[in-house]
């Protein structure tokens, strides 16, 4: 019998990735590539739309050559991406009209600014879920439609397409074919309403974008088309899964059912908990946001991230000088009971959800001579712990769901201190899959259910876990941690 595979594309903010997984999903093999940040002013973020492609698909092929894999043997591809970075190109040619405006470009800031004041952010928040922020791709549209000489008028003219990287990277794929996008990057457009599904017509004319520049929106799985003969050899391979980053990595983290929710603990973190068929309006400033759709089903998510996470256990290492690397953390936190009474709020750059105070500080309290630099380690862990706490607890009381267990991933997952902390705190189990690429891992998934090779309800056991670390704290032990946390939280803000 011929071997058949899956190939995940996962095309990150600093690398392009491709991964091929057997039917099984054992990972065969893995290929990377850096790719070029382009920072012209302070706050700007871009890069090059050709090299995000060129890079992607270089990875892929080298991956399917080194492993000796005929492209005929491949069931179908999945795609994730890193969200919200736009890209608009010349329909008819192909080419990029500018550089990417990566997600982290701030050069909209102002606009939103003046958004906010106006009566129709209301409307914006209602339909897509989201908050108005330069972060998500409706105003970077704006800023390439009013920057470019003559771009509106050739939008208008139909000649222009918009797209996310998942968009561009299909486009490219099927020989320009194929301009789609999938639920879970729709939602992080700014101008798509998650409710009625579908480009809001109200908020496309509100900034003046013609609808024909759009993607088709289509499900998370599916038989879209085929890549272009001469991208894989002489074979034509089914693209067949899409998500964005983060919804990818709540699917590969099988996240499959309301209540369930995943962390990864990198430089921050980012959360996401499946809410079902109900998209819930946060009243703590979280994100509403598609998951992904799904055999004619939508699936939605509450997303809320920590600012500071792993990048605190950095500023131990680098400002502080009090760990050579981040690995030693976990046998310095073990080696004491506890972090005798300090709490260390790293609110570096103000706190985001629940508080959202951005003139908050960082601050360790709770010193006093008997603390040596072990505490402070260990109370930087701890602090990733408390935050993720924060935004839990706000998620459930959002949706008025609880959560069964947490699915984690990351840098920082790694580190087995911080995880049995984190069980402690939640009161929940917490669980360490054997394959952290979540995110790639999600999109194989996906692709694997568009190319017909199993159904969503066998794949939970393709989730290897590695370790769960379950609550081992009292409820009084809790308490009291969380309440020295929340008085910490207090004289950050202050
Ligand atoms: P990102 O994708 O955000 O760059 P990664 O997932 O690669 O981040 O994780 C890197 C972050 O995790 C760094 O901030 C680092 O300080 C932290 N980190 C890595 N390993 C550990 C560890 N064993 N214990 C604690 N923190 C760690």
């Amino acid at each position: 019998m011929i071997k058949k595979y899956i190939l995940a594309l996962d095309q990150g903010t600093t690398s392009s990735r491709a991964v091929l997984f057997d039917n099984e999903f054992n990972v065969l093999g893995i290929e990377q590539s850096e790719t070029t940040q382009i920072f012209p002013k302070p706050g700007w973020v871009e890069q090059d739309a050709t090299e995000i492609r060129e890079t992607q698909i270089f990875v892929a092929r080298k991956l399917i050559s080194r492993l000796g894999v005929d492209s005929k043997q491949i069931n179908g591809i999945g795609i994730t991406n890193q969200r919200e970075t736009t890209i608009l190109w010349d329909k008819k040619t192909g080419q990029p009209v500018y550089n990417a405006i990566v997600w982290q470009d701030k050069r909209t800031s102002d606009l939103c600014e003046q958004i906010n004041k106006d009566d129709f952010s209301e409307y914006i928040r209602k339909s897509t879920g989201l908050v108005i922020d330069s972060y998500f791709s409706g105003t970077k549209v704006l800023w390439l439609l009013d920057n470019i000489k003559g771009l509106r008028e050739k939008a208008e003219k139909g000649q222009i397409l918009f797209g996310t990287v998942d968009t561009w990277l299909i486009w490219n794929l099927s020989g320009g074919r194929l301009h789609i996008t999938d639920y879970s990057n729709a939602s992080r457009t700014l101008l798509y309403s998650i409710h009625d599904k579908c480009w809001d017509k109200e908020i496309l004319d509100y900034f003046n974008i013609p609808l024909q520049m759009m993607p088709e929106v289509v499900e998370s799985s599916g038989t879209y088309g085929k890549t272009e003969k001469g991208i894989f050899g002489n074979s034509e391979v089914m693209l067949s899964g899409i998500a964005g980053d983060q919804q990818a990595a709540l699917f590969g983290q099988t996240c499959f059912d309301e209540g369930d929710a995943k962390n990864t603990y990198g430089t921050g973190c980012f959360m996401l908990m499946n809410t079902g068929d109900k998209p819930f309006k946060s009243k703590s400033g979280l994100l509403t946001t598609i998951a992904w759709g799904l055999n004619g089903k939508i699936t939605y998510a509450l997303e809320g991230s920590v600012f500071i996470a792993g990048a605190a256990i950095q500023w131990l290492r680098d400002k502080l000088r009090l760990i050579e690397s981040a690995s030693d953390t976990e046998k310095i936190a073990f080696e004491v009971t506890d972090s005798a009474g300090v709490y260390f709020v790293p609110a570096f750059s103000g706190l985001g959800a629940p508080f959202w105070n951005m003139n908050a500080r960082g601050i360790i309290t709770g010193l006093t001579a008997g603390v040596d630099y072990r505490h402070i380690v260990r109370a930087a862990l701890e602090s990733m712990a408390f935050q993720t706490r924060d935004v839990l607890n706000a998620m459930q009381k959002d949706s008025g769901i609880e959560i069964g267990n947490l699915n984690v991933d990351g840098g920082a997952s790694a580190n087995n201190f911080l995880l049995q902390f984190q069980a402690d705190i939640l009161g929940v189990d917490v669980s360490r899959p054997e394959f952290v690429e979540s995110t790639a891992l999600g999109a194989g998934f996906l692709a694997a259910i568009g190319s017909g090779v199993c159904e969503i309800e066998d794949l939970k056991k393709f989730r290897k876990t590695d370790k769960v670390f379950h609550s081992n704290m009292s409820d009084s032990d809790r308490q009291g941690l969380c309440l020295g946390w929340t008085n910490a939280i207090d004289k950050a803000r202050k």
